[in-house]
């Protein structure tokens, strides 16, 4: 599907043609459009954004405002105050642990996170806790990667403050429940936030419908450009917890007495943004709702469903997390007791690009009882000949041992 719109994917790698790029969970290619919209701002348009009255400044801050309307209707957020533009998952998840946490928590207060978090949903609150002394409280998975939905509501209580977890996992795969999950928190009156990173490439996002009170991502895992990402945030919410960084455009007014803040989203947007960089992310979503998450789902879940039939054929091959129909277009597994890292650095020879290592998640290969694991990771670009050279590859490697 659409290839050719990715001229990377053309690529010869030790002499290898063509290139099988199977690591769209750590980022994805970017199509020609995204490129050519972002190229064609720095030739025609490129000037700093809302302050200037010259031509170019409003044609500038017209593209990047525009681009905040198009993530808007990509999460179907209320308005556009509630979308901020931020550097990624990361800086969006930090953001709030930070924020939030300055707003609402205090010492002996706690943050229910689970078990497959990757770092930056778990470090961030960690950098709230040396501050204010709070409490982590961990939601356990099954054997099969499912969070144990039963362990999630014992963990509430009167100190419970805000819920932090994943969409789907980076390293299982797995799409975790998180209408359940807000639901029993709002039961609770504690708000979530939901890291969807590994879910806005492939599933179609509602915020409203969801009604998460946060929800962050990054524009590098759906096809936008590296540097920007997004925080969804309530209104109420927003309006309520202090800016992040002072700086710029975050003001309204500034005197060494008393400084006032600007209206949302700007309260958070400190500093030059990487208006550039939007217009390329407003690229990536329009790109990918053209084409539409319903034919996006059918193309990955054939790709997921035909990967573990062909990978279960492989002698010794061990899958992790849920079953196939369970399971997102994410697959991390293990051969024998071959390293992931010589089976990742062999592939790579064979021109066949996967990720090895922990994925950003130790507490879960912890859980899992290993050190890391191979990941084979789908985008919508990928193709059942992928798969097949995939398995070629490993069976290659695997005679080598
Ligand atoms: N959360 C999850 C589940 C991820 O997979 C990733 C990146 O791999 C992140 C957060 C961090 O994303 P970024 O590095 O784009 O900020």
């Amino acid at each position: 599907m659409r290839k050719e719109d990715f001229p990377i994917l053309q690529k010869v790698i030790y002499g290898k043609y063509p290139l099988v790029y199977l690591d769209n969970a750590a980022t994805t290619q970017k199509p020609r459009q995204v490129v050519e919209a972002m190229t064609e701002e720095y030739y025609n348009v490129n000037a700093n954004v809302h302050r200037g009255v010259h031509f170019l400044s409003q044609q500038a801050t017209e593209l990047h405002e525009a681009s905040r309307e198009t993530v808007r209707q990509f999460l179907n957020a209320r308005s556009t105050s509630e979308i901020i533009f931020t550097r990624g998952t990361t800086e969006s998840i930090n953001l709030v642990a930070s924020c939030f946490g300055q707003a609402f928590m205090k010492e002996g207060d706690e943050v229910i996170l689970s078990e497959m978090e990757h770092h930056s949903n778990i470090v961030s609150w960690q950098l709230l806790q040396a501050r204010l002394n709070i409490r982590l409280r961990i939601i356990p998975i099954t054997d099969d990667g499912h969070l144990c939905m039963e362990e999630y509501e014992k963990l509430f209580n009167e100190r419970t403050r805000i819920v932090s977890v994943t969409h789907v996992s980076n390293v299982l795969g797995t799409i975790n429940p998180v209408r359940d999950i807000i639901r029993i928190a709002h039961e609770h009156e504690v708000p979530v936030l939901i890291d969807g990173a590994q879910s806005t490439p492939h599933l179609n996002i509602d915020v409203q419908e969801l009604d998460c009170d946060f929800f962050a991502f990054s524009g590098h895992k759906i096809y936008g450009p590296t540097g920007i990402g997004v925080l969804y945030g309530k209104e109420k919410w927003l309006e309520r917890i202090p800016p992040y960084m002072g700086g710029g455009e975050m003001i309204k007014n500034v005197s060494f007495e008393r400084t006032t803040f600007n209206d949302l989203p700007y309260k958070f947007e400190a500093g030059t943004p990487d208006y550039i960089a939007s217009t390329g992310l407003a690229k990536a979503l329009e790109y990918v709702t053209s084409i539409g998450f319903d034919t996006i789902q059918v193309h990955e879940k054939d790709l997921t469903n035909y990967a573990f039939e062909r990978l279960m054929e492989i002698e010794g091959m061990h899958i992790y997390g849920p079953k196939a129909e369970e399971h997102e277009a994410v697959i991390s597994f293990q051969v024998g007791n071959i390293h992931h890292l010589d089976m990742g650095t062999l592939l790579d020879r064979l021109g066949i690009a996967v990720r090895t290592g922990h994925h950003c998640a130790e507490p879960l290969m912890r859980r899992l009882g290993i050190e890391g694991t191979c990941r084979a990771s789908f985008a919508l670009y990928n193709t059942r000949q992928d798969i097949d050279a995939l398995v070629e590859g490993i069976q290659r490697v695997s005679k080598m041992f």
